[in-house]
C-alpha cells in the first residue's frame, strides 16, 4: 500500500503565521520513515502552493480571503487526483486546508460512488461561515464549507457536500455561540470533552466506524493539533486547556487502524515556531504512525527533551 504525503503550507486561515513550516517539521520529525517502517511505500509530492490570486488587504475581514480561495482550488484538484494513487496524508498548514482536502476527496468518493465520512478531531467545530465568523479567521470555517452550508460565496461551489450525519466531531471544548446554534440544527455527531470524560473515546468512535463500514464509506480523518491537551502539544496558535491525553489520542488512532477504514488524513495546525524541541511534531508523527498500524509495543524509544 502507498501513502502519499502532500505538503500544504497554507497559513492564510488566521492572522498568526507559522503553520507554513508545518509540513517540513512533520518530515523532520520522521513521518516518512515511520510509515515506511510500517510497510508502506511512501511518495512525497513536496509542498504545494496556492493558485494565482489577487493580493488581500492586510486587515480585511475575513482575513486573507483570496489566498484561501486559491489554496482551496489547488487542494481540491490535488486531493481528488491523488486518491487514486494511495492514501493521501495532507500535511498542514492550518485547518483552512480542509476546505480543499475534504471537498477534493469527497469528489473522488462521488466518482467511485461511495459515501464520504469525516472524523473531525479538534477542540473547535470550525463551523463558521464567511458571515458568522467573528474573528475573520477562515480556519474556523472548513466544516461548514464541506458540508455544503451556504455563505461561502467567492469559494468554489461544493457539488458533493459531506452529509452532516456522516461527520463525527470529537474533542470539542471551544465552540462559539453562533456555531452552537447552527450545529444544533444539524445531524452532526458531536462528542465534546465532557462526553469523552464520561464515556471515553472507544464507544462513540466504534459506533461511528460501524456506520462507516456498514455503508462501505470512505473515511477522511482530520486531526487538529489542538485536539490534544496543550500540556502535551504546545505547538498550536489556538490552545484550549482540557484536551485529549496522549493515550486517548493514540487509542483513537489505534482503533482507526484496526478498522481499516481510513482513506485519507489531514495533520493540521502544527506551528513549529511555537514548539518545544519538536515534541508536538513528534507526537503528531507518532499519532499518524498509530493510525497506520504502529502498536504500543513497537514504539521506538525516543527522548523528546
Ligand atoms: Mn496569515
Ligand atoms: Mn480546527
Ligand atoms: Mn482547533
Amino acid at each position: 500500500q502507498t501513502c502519499v504525503l502532500v505538503g500544504a503550507p497554507i497559513d492564510s486561515g488566521k492572522d498568526r503565521n507559522g503553520c507554513l513550516m508545518g509540513p517540513d517539521a512533520l518530515r523532520t520529525a520522521g513521518l516518512g520513515p515511520a510509515l515506511e517502517s510500517l510497510g508502506f511505500r511512501v511518495t512525497d509530492l513536496g509542498n504545494l502552493g496556492p493558485a494565482a490570486f489577487a493580493p488581500d488587504l492586510p486587515h480585511a475581514h475575513p482575513h486573507a480571503l483570496n489566498e484561501t480561495v486559491a489554496w482551496t482550488r489547488t487542494l481540491q484538484d490535488v486531493a481528488e487526483q491523488v486518491m487514486s494513487e494511495g492514501v493521501p496524508i495532507f500535511l498542514g498548514g492550518d485547518h483552512a486546508m480542509a476546505m480543499g482536502t475534504v471537498t477534493g476527496v469527497a469528489a473522488y468518493a462521488a466518482q467511485i460512488k461511495r459515501p464520504q465520512f469525516v472524523l473531525w478531531l479538534d477542540a473547535h467545530s470550525d463551523f463558521h461561515t464567511l458571515t458568522t465568523t467573528g474573528s475573520g479567521n477562515l480556519h474556523g470555517t472548513p466544516a461548514a464549507y464541506f458540508t455544503g452550508v451556504s455563505g461561502f460565496d467567492p469559494f468554489p461551489p461544493v457539488p458533493y457536500p459531506v452529509p452532516f450525519a456522516n461527520v463525527c466531531m470529537m474533542g470539542l471544548r471551544s465552540v462559539d455561540p453562533v456555531e452552537r446554534e447552527q450545529i444544533h440544527k444539524t445531524a452532526l455527531r458531536i462528542h465534546d470533552m465532557r462526553d469523552i470524560d464520561e464515556n471515553g473515546v472507544v464507544k462513540p468512535l466504534k459506533a461511528f466506524l460501524e456506520q462507516v463500514a456498514a455503508q462501505n464509506g470512505m473515511l477522511h480523518v482530520s486531526l487538529d493539533v489542538d485536539f490534544l491537551d496543550p500540556a502535551v502539544a504546545p505547538a498550536v496558535g489556538t490552545t484550549v486547556p482540557g484536551g485529549a491525553t496522549v493515550r486517548e489520542a493514540h487509542l483513537v488512532c489505534e482503533i482507526l487502524h484496526d478498522s481499516g477504514l481510513i482513506t485519507s488524513m489531514d495533520l493540521v495546525e502544527l506551528n513549529p515556531f511555537l514548539d518545544e524541541r519538536g515534541r508536538t511534531a513528534h507526537l503528531m508523527v507518532d499519532l499518524c504512525a498509530s493510525a497506520f498500524g504502529r502498536r504500543v509495543f513497537d514504539r521506538p524509544t525516543r527522548s523528546y527533551l
